[in-house]
């Protein structure tokens, strides 16, 4: 069985008062792990390290160093990434495959940040010739980082990357339902020479998270997860204006023009809606077909549905995982049922699939509702679960409005072959990320987030750096005389 601790001031050690977290498989309910399950008075003492050593040496680490770290880390995700997908996967369901690719991005963003923390130099400002005037970047202080369930690693190294990489000391919380992979990621900094309190993993709930919030200790809260927690987190974190970095959820609308190429827009379907059981903030679950191909389009997917394969997120031939816990399960399932109250058409799935093997676990089939309109409750709540919901539109226009006709505003995709309209489509669509012809790619060098209730600020490319920097002006008379504006 494993046993999670939480490590603070480059110690391992349990919470103060011994708690622990049963943590359970998706796929069979079975109890897989003992988390260590922290309290505020736990915050407490990570804050107050990361704040003892972001005040001492570590200020003096120059990017080289700080480059160097970022690569090793990498280095270390590549040796054991055989170790953390299969932790993944145990933890999340989602398929191994899914999970090794997770680890090959999370290599490539330490390693995307470490080119740039590298490439790091202050700007001289042109001042007269006794002055030197410099910009420079130095990093915000103590960062408490606060990542959800749907992709533990993944989430945490897009912030642990640029944070360290910037100069900055962490204290990271993963969701308490998924912290298996941040543990073995913080085992993997523990080899390294990191001064005490540089890192510092915090596992636990809410509570942990809202100390992070709260504490005037913190310079610096970055949040991925719901819009619940991340209205909480922006109102606590007034206490010291402390800066904030919010990735929050998403209602994104895959659009489908009559003249984009089917074959792949069905595919591509597919993957929106159902990569990882369709736990995915970006999950193209709001599909917008156009009317003339509307109904061949729902028979084509009507088709493939009952052929994806369910399963152990471990075996090889399985295609779609669980979902994650009991509580979304349930979730789904009401919001499925929403949907049908409402007048949508059930075309497949809505239920836990029929078989043994489905009794225990968080099991649903991947699920399609047809003749959605947009003000159903399920064209406008994230659903974040296996569903697809298709709406029909008889304009670009029409597509338009109805797209953007969200509070959310982090990813939408459109798929034509008139040039012209994809153009003007990404243009218009008031979203972070515009895919044509295509879903789900994203990369280190491009920015991610959201418009709207999707966010504030940016993840990955140099902006994700930059948040995690402070700009200052340095100024330096190097021969200072008395100006006379008051008389001698
Ligand atoms: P959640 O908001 O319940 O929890 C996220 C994290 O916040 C967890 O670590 C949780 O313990 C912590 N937390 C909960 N309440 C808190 C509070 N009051 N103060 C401080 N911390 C608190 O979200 P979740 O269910 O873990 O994740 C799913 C959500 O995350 C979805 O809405 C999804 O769209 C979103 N998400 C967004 C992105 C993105 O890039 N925009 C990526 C992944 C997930």
């Amino acid at each position: 069985m494993i046993q999670t601790q939480l490590y603070i001031d480059g110690q391992w050690q349990s919470p103060v008062d011994h708690g622990t977290r049963a943590i359970v498989s998706p796929a069979d309910e079975s109890v897989i792990a003992q988390a260590a399950e922290a309290t505020r008075a736990d915050a407490r003492l990570a804050i107050a390290a990361a704040r003892k050593a972001f005040d001492g040496p570590w200020r003096q680490t120059t990017i080289r160093d700080r480059a160097r770290l970022l690569n090793k880390i990498a280095g270390l995700i590549d040796r054991d990434a055989e170790k953390l997908a299969h932790l993944e996967s145990l933890n999340t369901g989602k398929t191994l495959a899914e999970s090794r690719t997770d680890m090959g991005d999370i290599a490539a963003t330490f390693r995307y940040f470490a080119g740039l923390v590298a490439s790091e130099s202050g700007a001289v400002n042109e001042a007269p010739h006794h002055v030197i005037s410099r910009t420079l970047r130095e990093p915000v202080g103590v960062c408490g980082l606060i990542t959800p369930w749907n992709y533990p690693l993944l989430q945490a190294a897009w912030k642990i990357a640029p944070a360290l990489g910037a100069g900055n000391t962490v204290v990271i919380k993963p969701s308490n339902l998924t912290p298996l992979t941040t543990h073995h990621f913080t085992q993997l900094v523990a080899e390294l020479d990191l001064p005490p309190g540089v890192f510092n993993l915090v596992t636990g709930g809410a509570e942990v998270g809202a100390e992070l919030a709260e504490s005037l200790d913190v310079d610096l809260v970055s949040f991925t997860g719901g819009a619940f927690a991340g209205e909480s987190i922006m109102k606590a974190a007034t206490g010291n204006f402390k800066r904030i970095g919010l990735e929050l959820g998403g209602k994104n609308p895959n659009i489908v023009f009559a003249d984009a190429d089917l074959d792949a827009a069905v595919d591509y379907a597919l993957n929106a809606a159902f990569f990882h059981a369709g736990q995915v903030c970006s999950a193209g679950s709001r599909l917008m077909v156009e009317d003339s191909i509307y109904d061949a389009f729902i028979s084509r997917l009507a088709e493939r549905l009952p052929r994806i394969v369910i399963g152990n997120g471990f075996h090889g031939e399985t295609q779609m995982g669980p979902v994650q816990s009991a509580q979304q399960h349930e979730k789904i399932l009401g919001m499925v049922q929403a949907g049908i109250a409402e007048g949508a058409r059930l075309v497949h799935g809505g239920k836990r699939p029929a078989g043994d093997v489905y009794k225990k676990g968080y099991w649903l089939e991947p699920t399609l509702l047809a003749d959605v309109t947009a003000d159903m409750k399920i064209a406008k709540e994230e659903i974040f679960g296996p569903v697809i919901t298709a709406e029909r539109f008889r304009s670009e226009e029409e597509a338009l409005r109805a797209a953007n006709d969200t509070p959310y505003g982090l990813a939408a995709a459109v798929w034509t072959r008139d040039l012209d309209k994809a153009n003007r489509m990404s243009r218009a669509l008031r979203f972070g990320t515009v895919w044509v012809n295509d879903y789900h790619p994203y990369f280190p060098e491009a920015p991610w987030g959201g418009y709207k209730a999707s966010g504030i600020g940016r993840e990955l490319a140099r902006i994700g750096l930059d948040e995690y920097t402070e700009l200052k002006h340095s100024y330096i008379n190097l021969a200072p005389k008395a100006m006379g504006w008051f008389g001698a």
